[in-house]
C-alpha cells in the first residue's frame, strides 16, 4: 500500500489536514456539519485550489483540495479552509435557487439563472472577505 494518497499529498499529511479540517469547523460555528475530505485531487484545470460541496438537506459536506495543496504556506492553507467551510452558513441560502423548481417556473429559468449568478458572486465576495478576517484568529496548521 502506498503511503501517498495523492503524489504531492502523503497519507500522514491526509490524516493531519483532515484532524485539522474538523479543528477549523469547531472554531468557525460547524460543531454539528460532518467533513469529509476527498481521496483525489481537484481535475488542475478546474482553477481552483479547493471547492466544498455541502449535500443537499444535510450538514454534511465532501472538502477537495487541489494536487499542491500540500505545497502552499501554512497561512495559506488554513485561509483556503476558513474560506470553503465558511460556503456552508451560506449554503441554505443558495438553496432556494438551485433546488426550488417553482421559483424557477414562475420567475423563469433565465431570470433564474441570473439571479442565481449574482447571489453565488456575491457569496463568494462576502465569503472571501470573512475568511480573510477570520483565518488569523484560528490555528495554524501544524506543518
Ligand atoms: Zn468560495
Amino acid at each position: 500500500m502506498s503511503n501517498r494518497v495523492w503524489p504531492e499529498m502523503s497519507r500522514k499529511n491526509f490524516e493531519r489536514t483532515k484532524v485539522y479540517l474538523r479543528t477549523l469547523a469547531d472554531g468557525l460555528g460547524l460543531r454539528d456539519w460532518s467533513f469529509e475530505l476527498a481521496r483525489a485531487p481537484l481535475d488542475p484545470h478546474s482553477g481552483n485550489v479547493a471547492t466544498i460541496v455541502p449535500t443537499f438537506g444535510q450538514r454534511e459536506a465532501v472538502v477537495t483540495l487541489c494536487h499542491d495543496y500540500p505545497t502552499k504556506s501554512p497561512d495559506y492553507r488554513r485561509y483556503v479552509l476558513v474560506h470553503e467551510l465558511l460556503h456552508c452558513h451560506l449554503d441554505r441560502i443558495m438553496t432556494p435557487f438551485r433546488e426550488n423548481r417553482v421559483l424557477w417556473r414562475l420567475i423563469g429559468a433565465a431570470a433564474a439563472d441570473v439571479i442565481d449568478d449574482q447571489v453565488r458572486e456575491n457569496i463568494e465576495h462576502a465569503v472571501d472577505a470573512i475568511a480573510r478576517e477570520m483565518a488569523p484568529h484560528l490555528p495554524l496548521p501544524s506543518r
